[in-house]
C-alpha cells in the first residue's frame, strides 16, 4: 500500500546531472530564507512503472559549477523540504579507504568523521535560537535500509562504514588518506556529505547516502597511477548504477511501511522537537519565519 507521507529526493553528485528514464514535468525555481539551492529543483516522473513523481536536485549545479565549499547546503535541503519531500537520497562519489571495496562497488554508510575546515554554513540555527539536534545515527537506518536492499540488485553493495567527509577541493595527501585509513578505520573518502547530513537532519528528513566507490584516494600504492580512461569508465559505470537504485527507489520507497508500523522506527522526523533551548519568548517573528518548516 502506498503512503502518501513519503516523497522522496535525491541530491545528485558528481556525474549526476539528470536521471535517465524518468522525464522533467516541472522545474522549480526556488528561493529560500537561506538563499537559492545549487539549480533548479526538478520534479521526474519515471517512464515506466507506477513509480510517483519524485525531486531531484544537482548538488553542484548543471554544469558542475560549484565547488564542495561553494555549495548553499542549507537552500538544497530547505528547497526539498519545501516541495515536501520527507526522504533524501544522497548520491555521492567517494573514494575508496577500507580494504575489499573496489572501483565500481556500492557503499551505504553508516557513520561521518568531519574534516571540513568550517567555511561551510551548517546549521539552520543561530541569529537568536540556539538548537542541537541528535546525531549520533547520522543517516536515517530505515532509509539506509531500504536503499541498500534496493541497491543490492546493481552489483556488490558494502553496508554501513564511515564516511569522512573532507574540505578538498584537492585530494587528501597520502599522509592523510592512510590516517583515515589506518587510525578512523574509515570506509570511504568524500567531500560533500557534511554538512548535507546535519541540515537533513535539522529539517527532520530522512537521510541516506549511496556512495559511489571511484578510485583509491592515494593510500593504495600497489594500484599505481591511474588512466584518466578508467576512472571515466568507472565513473560511467557507476552514474548508470545510482539511475537505477533512484528509479527503484521512487517506484518503492512510498509504498515501504516506514511511518506506519509502531513503534516508529527511527526518530528522524521529530529530530527538533525538544532541540530549541533558547526561550520561545525570545524567539523574534523573523526568526520564525526563517526556520519554518525546522520549528513548531
Ligand atoms: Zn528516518
Amino acid at each position: 500500500m502506498r503512503n502518501d507521507l513519503v516523497k522522496f529526493g535525491v541530491i545528485g553528485g558528481s556525474g549526476v546531472y539528470g536521471i535517465h528514464g524518468a522525464r522533467v514535468v516541472a522545474e522549480h525555481q526556488i528561493e529560500t530564507a537561506f538563499g537559492a539551492p545549487s539549480d533548479k529543483v526538478f520534479e521526474l516522473q519515471p517512464d515506466a512503472g507506477n513509480g510517483d513523481r519524485f525531486y531531484f536536485v544537482p548538488r553542484h549545479g548543471i554544469g558542475h559549477r560549484l565547488l564542495p565549499s561553494e555549495i548553499n547546503y542549507r537552500a538544497n535541503i530547505l528547497a526539498l523540504k519545501q516541495m515536501g519531500v520527507t526522504h533524501v537520497l544522497s548520491v555521492s562519489a567517494v573514494g575508496i579507504l577500507a580494504d575489499g571495496i573496489h572501483p565500481g562497488d556500492l557503499v551505504i554508510p553508516d557513520q561521518f568523521f568531519d574534516r571540513t575546515k568550517g567555511v561551510r554554513e551548517s546549521t539552520f540555527f543561530g541569529g537568536g535560537v540556539v538548537g542541537h539536534v541528535s546525531f549520533g545515527t547520522p543517516f536515517c537506518p530505515v532509509f539506509s535500509g531500504i536503499t541498500a536492499k534496493v541497491a543490492a540488485a546493481q552489483g556488490t553493495v558494502h553496508v554501513g562504514g564511515t564516511y569522512v567527509c573532507m574540505e578538498g577541493p584537492q585530494f587528501s595527501t597520502k599522509a592523510e588518506s592512510i590516517f583515515y585509513r589506518e587510525q578512523l578505520k574509515a570506509t570511504v573518502v568524500g567531500m560533500t556529505g557534511l554538512p548535507e547530513a546535519k541540515l537533513a537532519r535539522e529539517a527532520g528528513l530522512h537521510y541516506a547516502m549511496l556512495a559511489l566507490a571511484t578510485d583509491y584516494d592515494c593510500w593504495n600504492e600497489s594500484e599505481g597511477e591511474v588512466s584518466a580512461a578508467a576512472v571515466v569508465a568507472v565513473v560511467r559505470s557507476n552514474v548508470a548504477k545510482a539511475n537505477r537504485v533512484i528509479l527503484d527507489l521512487a517506484a518503492n520507497v512510498s509504498a515501504q511501511p516506514h511511518r506506519a508500523a509502531p513503534p516508529h522506527p527511527c526518530s528522524c522526523a521529530s529530530a527538533t522537537s525538544h532541540a530549541v533551548m533558547t526561550d520561545p519568548s525570545h524567539i523574534s517573528a523573523s526568526a520564525r519565519e526563517r526556520l519554518r518548516g525546522i520549528i513548531s
